[in-house]
């Protein structure tokens, strides 16, 4: 089996603090969170809170901030486990506890990170043999950690209530293409490595949809991919619409997916260069032979000399 995305938003840590069972929407659990728990907020330290890019625009707009200041402020870059994959967590203060956390619990809460809506349900998709169109398996699976009280309480809820009362499926949304793309990634392991300029627009994609949409728009990107008008104006317009985008062209651009259209005009630019390319190293591998040749010949010739003296 493949991996699965629990590893992203570290509940893997500790498996000892992952229920053995398997969880579906139905299934019931007793768990509630709130400020008369005696340890209220003491899961807010210590911790690796891995954004997604739906993440970070959430919160960058909640914080009324440009993508490039809250990624200063507020993250630590960082290598997706298990890939080389750039991304980034929250970066955390002196004292190991997040920057958004009080006393009296979380400061950006309508619009806190994925990883914290999922705990202490984490859900995984076992996908066999990692073999496209085969149907993953999807189920859930509980957390539970000798410090978290939340267990302890009377609220009981199925999975599918709980996750509605944290307004996962929309995480779960928005996050799916992205969460894609690193699976895809992890699934070629190490062997097939990520050119650094590869590398380098996947961490700026994923985090920085402001410098995205310059991207697009100030650089040869249109040149390059044949993009529809109304794409073209809802992007413009619309940071959900960009971030959509925003996968379609990683996907494009690390995996050759079709998602994007390369212009036909690119497409023969390009093989006509490999074309010139390929042709340049005949001529180089003919003139290398000629060389060793003509080398050989003279060593012989001199061998024959040799012998007749
Ligand atoms: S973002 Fe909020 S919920 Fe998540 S760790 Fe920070 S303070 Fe806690
Ligand atoms: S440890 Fe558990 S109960 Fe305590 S604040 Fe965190 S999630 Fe809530």
């Amino acid at each position: 089996m493949t991996d699965t995305d629990k590893n992203l938003f570290g509940y893997d840590k500790n498996p000892t603090n992952i229920l053995p069972q398997k969880y579906t929407l139905d299934s019931k659990i007793k768990f509630r969170c709130h400020p008369g728990v005696s340890c209220f907020t003491a899961c807010c330290g210590n911790i690796d809170i891995i954004l997604t890019p739906f993440d970070i625009l959430r919160l960058r707009k909640y914080l009324n901030l440009p993508a490039s200041e809250f990624l200063l402020r507020f993250t630590t870059p960082i290598y997706i486990e298990k890939t080389d994959m750039p991304g980034v967590k929250i970066h955390l203060d002196e004292n190991g506890r997040c920057p958004f956390v009080t006393d009296e619990g979380c400061t950006i809460y309508p619009e806190r990170p994925s990883a914290c809506r999922y705990y202490p349900v984490g859900m995984a998709n076992f996908h066999e043999g990692g073999e496209e169109g085969v149907e993953s398996e999807r189920f859930f699976f509980l957390v539970k950690e000798a410090h978290c009280k939340g267990h302890e309480e009377d609220k009981e809820w199925t999975i599918r209530e709980w996750r509605a009362d944290q307004g996962v499926d929309l995480c779960d949304e928005m996050n799916k293409e992205w969460l894609e793309l690193v699976m895809r990634r992890k699934s070629f392991g190490f062997q097939a490595t990520l050119s650094e300029q590869a590398k380098k627009i996947f961490f700026m994609v994923s985090t920085d949809l402001d410098k995205f949409k310059e991207f697009i728009f100030n650089s040869s990107f249109l040149d390059t991919y044949e993009i529809e008008q109304a794409t073209l104006d809802a992007i413009k317009e619309d940071d959900i619409a960009l971030l959509k985008f925003s996968f379609k062209y990683l996907a494009s651009s690390l995996f050759g997916t079709n998602d994007l259209k390369i212009r036909e005009e690119k497409i023969k630019a390009k093989s006509a260069e490999m074309k010139e390319k390929r042709v340049e190293k005949e001529k180089e591998a003919i003139r290398t032979f000629e060389e060793l040749k003509a080398e050989r010949d003279r060593l012989q010739e001199k061998l024959e000399k040799q012998k007749k003296q």
